[in-house]
């Protein structure tokens, strides 16, 4: 169960939880690359884990767009040889209830959330099963991949929708070696959910205050949130867990929100 020398690729790295799962997963040995929209941003966080002594490079990547994304992981393997792991992480928020949620931001959502994790599934995979040495796929999933929340409806329905893709990637991926399981947090202190803490505020007619008490962390043991580290290590956990016991489930990582 060892990192040493595998080559992650996570998507949307350069922020929040990908870039702690990068951070981890290179201290630990693994040669890391930052996939991510902004460029800019993934060349420093590149650069902040190789200062720190790790192996990684920063590739740009929408991962809406198949070619981009098969472009971004052709280079991967042809710079540093194989891709062992693939943590299909990259994703946003737009909260709006349904009767005003604007189609082009239903379809957007859909798209970096479920286009988004099978455009890097399948150009992954096709490495993986060639190099015969399989790999571990891990999709950052939400506590919403098992429970709804209002304002949420593409949110939910796409992290619903990769418990599915996880799990017809075990059953394909198992025979060659190819593990596939989903990481569920609860509420984590990132952009993307410091953006959304006014935004539901407004809609739903109460305070920042109470959207933190009484609906992010309503459901907890504890009220507390959960952290980008709690996230990576799971992540790094699943990433070095070498055999089919563990693949096809999702791991739900929230101070106790949703038990399953
Ligand atoms: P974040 O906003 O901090 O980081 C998201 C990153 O994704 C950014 O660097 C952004 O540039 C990148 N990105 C956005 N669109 C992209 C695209 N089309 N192609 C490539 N990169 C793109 O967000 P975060 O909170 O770290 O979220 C990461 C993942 O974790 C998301 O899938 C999110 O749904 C999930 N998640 C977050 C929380 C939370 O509370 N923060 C909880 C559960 C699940």
């Amino acid at each position: 169960m060892s990192l040493k020398d595998k080559v992650a690729l996570i998507t949307g790295a350069a922020s929040g939880i990908g870039a702690d799962c990068a951070r981890l997963m290179a201290s630990q040995g693994a040669k890391v690359v930052i996939a991510d929209l902004n460029l800019g941003a993934a060349q420093a966080m590149a650069d902040e884990i190789e200062a720190a002594g790790g192996v990684a490079i920063a590739v740009g990547m929408d991962v809406t767009q198949e070619d981009a994304v098969d472009a971004g992981i052709d280079e991967t393997v042809a710079k540093l040889g194989s891709i062992d792991v693939l943590v299909s992480n990259a994703g946003i928020q737009i909260v709006k209830p349904i009767e005003e949620y604007p189609f082009a931001d239903w379809k957007k959502m859909l798209a970096i959330h479920l286009d988004g994790a099978f455009l890097t599934t399948r150009a992954a995979i096709r490495h993986m099963y060639a190099s015969g040495r399989g790999g571990s796929i891990i999709y950052m999933g939400s506590v919403h991949s098992h429970e709804a929340s209002k304002l949420k409806a593409p949110y939910v329905t796409a992290k619903h929708g990769l418990l599915g893709l996880a799990r017809v990637v075990a059953k394909e991926g198992g025979p060659r070696g190819v593990r596939a399981n989903v990481v569920c947090p609860g509420f984590v202190r990132t952009p993307l959910v410091d953006k959304q803490i006014p935004e539901q505020a407004a809609a739903l007619g109460i305070t920042e205050e109470q959207v933190v008490k009484d609906v992010m962390l309503k459901d907890t043991v504890d009220g507390e949130f959960t952290t980008v580290a709690d996230v990576a290590q799971t992540v790094a956990f699943l990433a070095g867990f070498e055999s089919n016991a563990l693949t096809g489930q999702s791991i739900i990582v929230s101070h106790g929100w949703a038990m399953k």
